[in-house]
């Protein structure tokens, strides 16, 4: 690329239709709401998946269940190992099995395909429980997966869970649901004897890179049983009896709010949002499931001494990055907007500023809050494409773009540093330990000298 073709950033024009899902804090800017929770606009290249996508992630790290994919083998091979969810026993979970529907199942029907997949599979891996995921075929042609699912849980004596996600049945939020829909029928199934009353599930930790297990330690050490954690690093005896916790600890809001939600309906068990990134937010996630135990001031004495003697820890490597960092701008494109708010704040800490905030599956009220936390000048997209993002990230001069694995090349196409804060990352960003990782990454990965070389900064002539 030469210098003189870096992209004209001012012959882009946002599609129409698209200009309510974007916005820009500035003196002048129009009152009201940032239009989100659509599907997107025809002609968008959105960043997100598709509802098979989204069931897929959220279930994906319970790793003694087998997931067989029903449909054709690329929706499988398309979410693979898809996220880098750890395990610390059983890793069924990255295996992908698919019943690789071919033209005469699609004409026949794939029922008789699906129930021997899972009667050879069941024999062979001897799952917990087996989830078992619709792809678009597979609402097109009409298969009962239920009765399926029914017939084979009745001959093998586990949980066999169909995931009603066809891809083409709304958006990525849409497979979220799917996922607690099949989740809710393990929940209530176990027995709850030797729960403490000090007790939470975690839910919306995924065990990226070994993050549940991070978070794990801090609520034990306060002295709080963790039921189960969905679905990082998740076993299906622990979720069949999570209904016996005190407290829902949510963090993937946009994917585990209506798991909680449902709880709390059927079994009473409140639920609180919270986030690991950053010290703030960090910090507070363990001060609120702390007051939720009152009687216990142990507890909240506990949640003290560990943010003090984290924050000691990592507090001088701090001070190095922010020196260095100090200035720099920001891009953050994201799944969901809950993730957004602390990454604003963690940046604030190394002295970097944010210059387009967004994610994919944002509501009404994530965008109000945005909105009041960013400062001037600051763009925030709903569901946005390459060409928006390309557009803002030079418009604004940013310095770095922190995404997903989609969202990669738009960076280092543009020649701007890249931070992978997404499922598939290998190093954990959640903790206070995670925090001291996300800024050296952040650090490194601005700083490095290659962006000399970048035709935004007069380089690659
Ligand atoms: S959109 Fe449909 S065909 Fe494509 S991956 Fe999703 S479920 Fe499979």
């Amino acid at each position: 690329m030469k210098g003189k073709e870096v992209m004209d950033t001012q012959n882009i024009s946002l599609l129409e239709g698209r200009q309510k899902q974007v916005y820009e804090k500035t003196a002048g800017a129009p009152e009201g709401d940032i239009a989100c929770e659509k599907t997107s606009l025809s002609g968008s290249v959105s960043q997100r998946a598709c509802v098979f996508c989204g069931s897929r992630v959220v279930l994906y790290p319970v790793a003694d269940a087998i997931h067989i994919v029903h449909g054709p083998i690329g929706c499988a091979a398309y979410t693979w190992d898809i996220r880098g969810a750890v395990s610390s026993g059983p890793e069924l979970h990255r295996l992908s099995f698919s019943s690789d529907l071919q033209e005469m199942d699609v004409i026949y029907g794939g029922e008789k395909k699906l129930y021997k997949s899972l009667i050879e599979l069941i024999d062979q891996y001897q799952p917990k429980a087996a989830f078992i995921y619709s792809t678009c075929i597979i609402g097109l042609i009409g298969d009962d997966i239920d009765a399926v699912c029914k017939k084979v849980a009745k001959e093998k004596g586990i949980p066999v869970l169909p995931v009603h996600s066809e891809g083409f049945k709304g958006t990525k939020k849409d497979g979220y649901k799917a996922a607690c829909n099949a989740l809710m029928k393990l929940i209530g199934e176990g027995s709850t004897d030797d729960i403490s009353k000090y007790s939470i599930n975690i839910l919306g930790e995924f065990n990226l890179a070994g993050e549940a297990w991070i978070i794990r330690e801090y609520y034990e050490k306060m002295g709080i049983q963790v039921v189960a954690t969905m679905t990082g690093d998740g076993r299906i005896d622990d979720i069949r009896r999570s209904h016996g916790a005190s407290l829902n600890v949510v963090q993937c809001s946009g994917s585990m709010t209506t798991l909680a939600k449902e709880m709390e309906e059927k079994y009473g068990i409140p639920y609180i949002r919270v986030s690991y990134f950053g010290f703030e937010d960090m910090s507070k996630s363990l001060y609120d499931v702390a007051e939720h135990f009152p009687d216990r001031p142990d507890i909240m004495e506990k949640a003290k001494e560990i943010v003090r003697d984290e924050i000691r820890q990592y507090y001088p490597e701090m001070q190095k990055f922010k020196a260095a960092l100090t200035g720099k701008k920001a891009a953050i494109y994201v799944g969901g907007a809950f993730k957004t708010f602390s990454l604003i704040k963690a940046l604030r800490t190394v002295g970097m500023s944010v210059v387009l905030a967004g994610s994919q599956t944002g509501n009404k009220q994530d965008y109000k809050n945005l909105k009041e936390m960013c400062d001037e000048g600051t763009v925030i997209v709903d569901d946005s494409n390459p060409v928006e993002l390309s557009k803002f990230i030079l418009e604004k001069e940013a310095d770095l773009l922190i995404g997903g694995v989609k969202e990669r090349p738009i960076a280092f196409k543009l020649g701007v540093a890249f931070c992978d804060h997404n499922h598939e990352r290998k190093i954990p960003l959640a903790g206070f330990i995670g925090m001291y990782y996300f800024a050296k990454e952040v650090y490194e990965s601005v700083m490095s000298p290659v962006w000399q070389f970048a035709p935004r900064k007069g380089g690659a002539k």
